[in-house]
């Protein structure tokens, strides 16, 4: 049941065809340059017109046998849906995986999708996900597969996408508070300051965390707090450019800035995000492992 016309078997077999000119250095980069004109699904692959493809550097005669690469229908999946329609007055044991994640809501761990998954599975990393937070069915078929094929590491990436184990996800990521960089901001505001910090842009929150991560206020005092959370956000906080645009911000604390600057150069600034469920004994978690949010 392992599918042959999905998103990545197409990419996989249009560079196929490209290898020999080497038009792209690796799969990896022909993917990201087809994700750039928007080819992140089966659905906009099959949209991609021989022109398009000529768009990234696809020499003529190639982008047309690639855009009928990128047509074909799956022509199994009729097939599949009278397989599933019989599957599915069967035991969830029986099922075949396909199956399960189409039917398994990953919002619901303790559905019977979703144990009978995790039994699969266990700890191992197989889980990809659309940007809706659904599964992403062709990716993680694809890791599956990898993984029956005897690949005993765990993949932490697979074609552009973070792959999850079963019962974690993206959601799990929340923004943190730029002066308590342990603690998830909940509808955008840390319990512990009691500041609404996604009212900051991203790179004001920044310079805040380097504010504090050099003691420059005392992140236990309130009133301290209160100052720098009305300075940071006073100002056009909101702009791209918003360290410049917060002068007062700048002005007051140029070794944070300093800092900011200097680790944007290297590449290194925070992500300033926390993973609500990365401790699985919930220990030094503030809000335990299962609650939702
Ligand atoms: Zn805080």
């Amino acid at each position: 049941m392992s599918p042959t016309n999905t998103f990545i078997s197409k990419l996989e077999k249009a560079f196929d065809v490209l290898k020999p000119l080497a038009v792209f250095g690796s799969f990896a980069e022909f993917q990201s340059v087809m994700s750039k004109i928007g080819g992140t699904d089966d659905e906009s692959l099959r949209l991609a017109s021989f022109e398009d493809l000529e768009g990234i550097g696809v020499p003529k005669l190639k982008a047309k046998q690639i855009a009928n690469i990128f047509r074909a229908k799956d022509t199994a999946s009729d097939a599949d849906e009278q397989d599933a329609a019989l599957m599915i007055h069967k035991p969830i044991s029986d099922w075949p995986v396909e199956l399960l994640l189409k039917k398994a809501n990953p919002n619901k761990p303790y559905s019977s999708e979703m144990i009978e998954l995790k039994k699969r599975f266990g700890d191992k990393s197989v889980i990809a996900f659309n940007d809706d937070d659904t599964f992403n069915l062709d990716v993680t078929l694809k890791v599956i597969e990898r993984i029956q094929e005897g690949f005993t590491i765990d993949l932490a990436m697979y074609a552009n996408k973070r792959i999850y184990k079963v019962g974690e996800g993206p959601w799990r990521i929340k923004d943190a508070c730029p002066l308590h960089p342990d603690i998830p901001l909940i509808d955008g505001r840390c319990h512990k300051c009691q500041q609404t910090w996604s009212k900051l842009s991203k790179t004001l929150r920044r310079v805040v965390y380097f504010i504090g991560k050099r003691k420059l206020v005392d992140v236990s005092s309130r009133p301290q707090v209160i100052e720098l959370f009305k300075m940071a956000s006073t100002s056009d906080a909101n702009t791209p450019d918003a360290v410049l645009a917060n002068e007062t911000l700048c002005n007051t604390y140029p070794e944070a800035l300093h800092d900011y600057n200097d680790a944007k150069k290297r590449d290194e600034l925070p992500g300033l995000t926390v993973d609500i469920g990365a401790d699985e004994n919930g220990g030094g978690n503030p809000f335990g492992k299962s609650r939702k949010f």
